[in-house]
């Protein structure tokens, strides 16, 4: 087995929104870094065409990785350099005055989203190419939802994406063709990169290394790029500081793996999502347009609805029917319209360690978050209906299968529904290693590093302290940007 060795300041597990804005940042000030990457490295040609070749190239074991229980909520999660945020749709939104506020005051972060997160946000917005979407590449799908909108009074807009120059060709699960998006494998691991960083990709990080309680550096297995087995191992050294950056699901396995307890894994949230289909009788051309692109932000209701394009091959797997009505579905497969919305819910769950060393997620939404369910599927299905479907498929268990009416969408508030009648999915994964002030309350402390150790810190989802309702990525970025600067200097 061949043994990889290396060292610097500062080694970073992990390249997603908290890894790579670590690494860009500590390296701009003149510090070695060490950026250490599950997956592979995959530039423009490298991505695969297909969905499901893409798939398995850059999303962990291919969504399968799921909370337990009866009715398991896949957790979808990138694994590649740029992590999620090379398969997400590129949405930006600055954290909410009202969760800013929440984290002040319950878990003393003043300095984490205070004024400083503002000027974050105008830095990272600046170079990520931040604008709205354009009506040119809105596509039908959005185009409809907006229109929706509209003849509802619902209070949408346009969305906010980091995909200057789009050409609306609705593949950013895929791989963005152009590279227009700036996930952080096109934008900050690259910069890191040109300051000087080294990347060590197919390296899977096992465990923290500790002197005492100072954290000294990491070690780990390296991969084989084909069949993901073992084929040497890794042991990188870091003279100041170990981060990690391994997402909300990944990086409390590290911090167990490595010996550390207290409240690691603890008050796991999500914002798992729900998707309706609508099928029109004009064509919508889910293929052409910006993969999301219009949004109604709910935020008294703890929702926000999506307009969400499916790649073809995912699309057919969601039409109703069999026989001679799917093949005729089929064939209208441009005509389909699909709303998603995502939900803040209450519960907390834990990340533990399975019996194989992979994650165990326990989550269990509350009757609360059924509810909020119910109330976001029967809006999407009146908003699709109200908008001029001919037929909407909510996709629900207990509630008809087809529906022609707006009136019929109250069904589904009125049907005694329970989490397992819906087909969930989240992609927004926050708070098992949260940051609190008081260390009987969270795992690290306000400037990110990890209570009762030197040397080691968590700057991914994981610190975030509660789910916000929006999508965090550039919230990850910029409480990220500013705890790295304070390292830096
Ligand atoms: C399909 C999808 C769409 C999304 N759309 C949006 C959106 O439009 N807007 C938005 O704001 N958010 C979106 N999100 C969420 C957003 O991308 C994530 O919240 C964000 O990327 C999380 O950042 P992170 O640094 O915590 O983790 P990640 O970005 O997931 O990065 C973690 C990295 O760590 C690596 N890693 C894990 N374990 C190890 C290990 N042991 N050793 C070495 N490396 C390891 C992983 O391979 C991965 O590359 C989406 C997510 C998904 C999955």
């Amino acid at each position: 087995m061949t043994r990889l060795v290396d060292d610097a300041d500062f080694v970073v597990i992990g390249t997603g929104a908290g890894g790579a804005t670590a690494a860009r940042v500590l390296s701009a000030a003149g510090h070695s870094v060490i950026m250490v990457e599950e997956g592979p490295s995959l530039g423009k040609q490298a991505r695969a065409r297909g969905l499901l070749d893409a798939m398995s190239q850059s999303v962990r074991d291919f969504a399968t990785v799921a909370t337990e229980g009866i009715a398991p909520i896949p957790l979808l999660q990138g694994r590649c350099v740029g992590g999620s945020t090379a398969i997400n749709s590129g949405i930006i939104w600055r954290t909410p005055a009202d969760v800013r506020l929440a984290w002040r005051r319950d878990y003393g972060l003043d300095d984490l989203v205070g004024p400083g997160l503002d000027r974050a946000f105008d830095v990272i917005e600046e170079e990520l190419g931040v604008a709205t979407v354009e009506s040119s590449v809105m596509g039908g799908n959005g185009h409809l939802m907006a229109h929706a909108a509209d003849l509802l009074g619902l209070p949408g807009r346009p969305m906010r994406r980091n995909v200057p120059g789009c050409r609306g060709r609705a593949r950013c699960l895929q791989g963005c063709p152009e590279g227009a998006r700036q996930s952080m494998d096109v934008a900050y691991v690259p910069r890191a990169l040109e300051s000087g960083a080294r990347l060590h990709t197919l390296c899977r990080a096992r465990r923290v290394l500790f002197r005492g309680s100072r954290a000294t550096g990491v070690e780990g297995v390296a991969l084989d790029a084909c069949t993901r087995k073992p084929i040497g191992k890794f042991r990188f050294s870091a003279h100041r500081a170990v981060i990690l950056a391994a997402g909300a699901i990944h990086t409390p396995l590290l911090l167990l793996q490595s010996g550390l307890r207290r409240n690691v894994g603890d008050g796991f949230q999500a914002h798992p999502g729900v998707a309706v289909l609508g099928r029109f009788r004009e064509q919508v051309g889910m293929g052409y347009g910006a993969s999301q692109a219009y949004e109604v932000p709910l935020r008294d209701r703890d929702m926000k609805l999506e307009s969400i394009s499916l790649p073809p091959e995912l699309l057919a797997t969601r039409i109703p029917g069999a026989g001679a009505t799917w093949q005729q579905n089929l064939a209208r497969l441009n005509h389909f319209a699909q709303w998603c919305a995502i939900i803040r819910m209450e519960t907390r769950g834990r990340v533990r360690r399975g019996l194989f060393g992979g994650p165990r997620v326990h989550y269990r939404p509350t009757h609360r978050d059924v509810e909020r369910l119910k109330q976001a599927a029967s809006l999407l299905a009146r908003m699709l209906l109200t908008a001029g479907a001919e037929e909407v498929y909510p996709g629900i268990s207990g509630v008809r299968s087809v529906m022609t009416e707006a009136a019929q969408a109250d069904e589904i508030l009125a049907a005694p529904l329970r989490q397992r009648d819906f087909h969930l999915m989240a992609s927004h994964h926050f708070a098992s290693a949260k940051a609190s002030n008081d260390a009987r309350h969270g795992v690290v402390a306000p400037d990110l590093g990890v209570h009762g150790a030197q040397g080691l810190y968590v700057m991914d989802a994981s610190a975030l302290p509660s789910n916000m309702g929006v999508n965090p990525q550039h919230t990850i970025m910029g409480v990220v940007m500013q705890a790295a600067e304070r390292l830096a200097s």
